[in-house]
């Protein structure tokens, strides 16, 4: 589980800006993302423990990866919209 901070989610968001993989929503913090050129393709997990956010991807990286980085746009639009429906 790698936990994500205001740096390296920029570079990951950064580095998925470069690359434009294909994200699916396959629930509610869980993603799949699609290498558009490799085909390879990964699936990432978000967690929220306390105020600490934390993420895994399948990829064989060891740092917060450009996977990450793709899915969490579509994340914190989901997060939101969820939060806004049980208030
Ligand atoms: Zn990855």
């Amino acid at each position: 589980m790698l936990e994500i901070t205001k740096e390296n989610i920029e570079k990951a968001i950064e580095k998925a800006r470069a690359t434009k993989p294909k994200v699916k929503v396959l629930e509610f913090r869980r993603y799949a993302v699609t290498n558009k050129t490799t085909g390879a393709n990964y699936e990432v997990k978000f967690y929220k423990i306390g105020n600490q956010k934390f993420a895994d991807c399948t990829c064989p990286a060891t740092k917060v990866c450009y996977h990450i980085g793709a899915s969490i746009g579509a994340h914190i639009v989901l997060a939101e919209q969820m939060s806004r429906q049980t208030v």
